[in-house]
């Protein structure tokens, strides 16, 4: 059992399993010397927020950036839930993944690393894989990586054609699977610019490519997903050279394997099976009197670094406010999503607004706004609020899951404030910046061309 920070006065900092990451849900800090012990004493009680001066103090980076990320509710007490689904409610299933965890963990301790290979871990490790919630032929391409079966220069030669062996992206050396993926240039700059150096290191320095796959499978699914959507579009990247065509600029590949992660980690894998069906529309405008929020939030796991954008507009399409920040180190896809809402709405209830409809492009969070179905999650407490908040200052608001497609400009403001420093926001009543008016003129004019083809 793990515990959700209220006030922090219950929570033990160095026995209690607290933090939102790795097996122990305990600081990997080691204690040393220090007398603080309670959660409640890392909190700065005036402002109701983490002392990060301490913290940064206290710990080591990588406790501080998960301390950091967990919200903080000082007028709730402490409360215990089981961490590791992601609506924070047991179940016997993830209760059986947890303990054969556990159980391996101890069992590599004991042995030393060759435990690892027991005689079912590999079929252990395909259900893994295919349960990756990435569309089927990710999966089947780095299931391929894992048995080292795709056309890369060397695997070709091994069949004793004679060829050129050079890597076709880079013509510097020889292509086999850990060159194409973690050592070329070229695909090193789109791991740096993800913020996942760290990773790739560790990966490009495995002997063998099941052993490649099996670590990426230990990483928390977030990470999984991300590394497995760089490995597809590299690979497609890699072939689109191959045959000649010009070489894509890392950004190009790097925001194209964002927007694919971030589609994932909204929709999880019913991507896979509505996307075709689901009818591509742009914008639609609210009725008279009711104004339209559109919210949107941004995360990248690996820097876990989090981002939102909104835009609230009237019935004419005229924009009312928009707004775009960064935030600082979040703890998943939800959190931003829950961040972007929660400025929207708060904008919103400056301006007086009374009557508006929520558009999100995450089931999860309208879920969240309009059921108690994540309370027990990470960002429960702040679900709770925004709901409260919802019914207290709007006479009327409805909360729509819509396609991405119909929410581009909060998407593209997200996108913005992913390249800020944390904590740096804007925003935009009157002039609007022109990057603002071109890209509502952008979602405007879709709508215009749907009126035109009904
Ligand atoms: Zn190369």
């Amino acid at each position: 059992m793990s515990w959700r920070v209220g006030d922090g006065n219950h929570i033990r900092i160095w026995e209690d399993a607290w933090i939102p990451a790795g097996v122990t849900r305990r600081p990997r800090t080691p204690r040393g010397n220090i007398v603080i012990s309670k959660v409640s004493e890392l909190i700065d009680p005036i402002r109701g927020t983490w002392d990060s001066e301490l913290i940064n103090d206290l710990f080591w980076e990588e406790d501080v950036s998960n301390i950091l990320s967990i919200p903080v509710h000082m007028d709730r007490e402490d409360s215990v839930a089981w961490h590791f689904n992601k609506k924070g409610v047991f179940s016997v299933k993830s209760a059986y993944h947890v303990l054969e965890d556990e159980a391996e963990t101890k069992l590599v301790r004991q042995k030393g690393e060759t435990s690892r290979h027991s005689l079912n871990s590999g079929q252990k490790m395909w259900n893994k894989l295919w349960g990756v919630p990435v569309p089927p032929k990710i999966k089947q391409c780095v299931w391929r990586v894992a048995h080292n079966s795709l056309a890369h220069k060397m695997n070709i030669k091994s069949k004793k054609i004679s060829l050129d062996t050079r890597c076709p992206v880079c013509f510097r050396y020889d292509e086999d699977g850990a060159h194409c993926f973690f050592k070329c240039k070229e695909v090193r700059k789109v791991w740096r610019e993800l913020g996942l150096e760290n990773i790739r290191l560790k990966l490009a320095n495995l002997l063998s490519a099941m052993e490649v796959v099996a670590e990426i499978l230990r990483q928390r699914e977030d990470m999984c997903i991300v590394v497995f959507v760089l490995i597809w579009k590299w690979w497609s990247v890699r072939n689109k050279v191959n045959v000649g065509e010009l070489m894509p600029s890392a950004q190009t590949t790097v925001s194209a394997i964002r927007d694919m992660v971030q589609d994932i980690l909204k929709e999880g894998s019913r991507i896979n099976h509505h996307q075709s069906l689901e009818v591509q529309q742009g914008w639609l405008p609210p009725a008279e009197g009711i104004l339209k929020i559109n919210i949107d939030g941004s995360f990248m796991p690996g820097t876990s670094k989090g981002a939102w954008g909104f835009v609230i507009r009237s019935h004419d399409g005229a924009i009312v406010i928009a707004g775009a920040g960064s935030l600082g180190p979040v703890h998943d896809a939800l959190m931003a999503e829950m961040m972007a809402c929660k400025f929207a709405v708060e904008a919103a209830i400056q301006l007086g607004i009374a009557h508006g409809v929520i558009e999100t492009d995450s089931s999860q969070l309208r879920e969240g706004l309009t059921s108690s179905e994540f309370d027990l999650s990470v960002a429960g407490g702040l679900f709770q609020d925004i709901r409260a908040s919802l019914h207290e200052d709007f006479l009327s608001l409805n909360v729509t899951k819509i396609h991405r497609s119909c929410n581009s400009l909060a998407h593209e403001l997200a996108a913005m404030g992913q390249s800020w420093d944390p904590g740096q926001y804007h925003h935009w009543i009157d002039p609007l910046p022109d990057f603002v008016i071109r890209l509502n003129t952008h979602d405007l004019a879709e709508y215009e061309l749907i009126n035109i083809k009904f």
